[in-house]
């Protein structure tokens, strides 16, 4: 009994190792099917003035607009088109809906606003990022001031001159440099400013913790009297409730962006929000 337990036990592993490595590589499969196909969507998150609610920038997030399960988040897929390479190619396209996007709004004469992109280390590092963006800007006719480019710290932590030199090219590019996730790496201060970082995007799980006590404001403090020093622009991501808002007001935050002002939209509500121009609801 003893035997045919464990030779059960046995192939029950077998088993389980295959079909991990076999849901890995359908799930690239599907993800390089779907790049294929051109079966992704850019939906925009705007970002606004922290005191006026005047719109100043959107950020584009990437969707699968999946044949069966519809719109299927990033968190979903990211990571393992990250793993695969897939990211960069995913990200080339990405680069161009956001680029193609801003020219069709601009057709329409919608007052458009600066458009941030992602773009991970992967994607930083391995990807033609530059020459992608300064074809793109060219063949759509986009300023490159109406583009952003979001990169986290772990962009950064490369102990040579290539990272700086990207960014410098970039800059030279004329399109804006923003730091996501801010405080979830390693990154220091001064070393956003030596490379001449515009935007620095505080990480949500930042935010949520203003509310709860002097740490979490303390924390705020400190980076925008620091940013302001240093002329960097301060947002914080996944502003949720009034008291955060009202808090980030207090603490001298310039920008926000969270569900409380708009979750992500796709592009025709997202022009009416360029129209509207003005996005606080009646109670902020
Ligand atoms: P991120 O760049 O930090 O984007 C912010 C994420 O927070 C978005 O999730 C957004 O929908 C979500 N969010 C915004 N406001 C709130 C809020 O008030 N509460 C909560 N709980 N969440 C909020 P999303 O769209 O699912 O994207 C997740 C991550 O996937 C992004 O984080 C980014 O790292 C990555 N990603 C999204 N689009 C792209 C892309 O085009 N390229 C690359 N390389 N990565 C992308
Ligand atoms: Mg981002
Ligand atoms: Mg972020
Ligand atoms: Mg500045």
């Amino acid at each position: 009994a003893a035997k045919a337990a464990g030779k059960g036990r046995h192939h029950f592993y077998q088993t389980h190792l295959s079909d991990t490595l076999v849901l890995r590589v359908s799930k690239e499969q599907a993800l390089r099917n779907a790049i294929e196909r051109d079966e992704f969507v850019l939906h925009y998150q705007p970002r606004v003035d922290t005191y006026t609610g005047q719109l100043r920038s959107a950020e584009a997030l990437v969707r699968w607009n999946h044949p069966e399960r519809g719109l299927v988040s990033p968190g979903e897929f990211i990571e393992v088109a990250e793993h695969t390479g897939l990211i960069v190619p995913l990200g080339e396209m990405i680069i161009e809906k956001a680029c193609k996007q801003i020219a069709e709004w601009k057709r329409r004469r919608i007052p458009v606003v600066p458009i941030s992109v992602n773009v991970s280390a992967l994607q930083f590092n391995k990807g033609n990022v530059r020459s992608i963006l300064a074809s793109c800007l060219n063949r759509y006719a986009v300023e490159p001031s109406l583009i952003g480019v979001e990169l986290t710290e772990s962009c950064m932590i490369k102990d040579d001159d290539t990272v700086p030199h990207e960014l410098e090219a970039l800059r030279k590019l004329g399109v804006k440099l923003l730091i996501d996730d801010f405080g979830t790496g390693y990154s220091s201060l001064a070393q956003l400013q030596e490379l001449d970082v515009d935007i620095l995007k505080i990480d949500q799980a930042f935010t949520r913790r203003i509310c709860d006590g002097k740490e979490g404001k303390a924390f705020f403090n400190a980076i925008v009297s620091m940013a302001d020093a240093l002329d960097i622009c301060i947002v914080a991501e996944g502003v949720e409730t009034i008291e955060q808002l009202h808090l980030l007001q207090i603490l001298s935050c310039e920008e926000v962006q969270g569900n409380l002002i708009s979750k992500a939209v796709p592009p025709n509500e997202m022009a009416s929000l360029m129209s509207k121009q003005y996005l606080f609801p009646q109670y902020a």
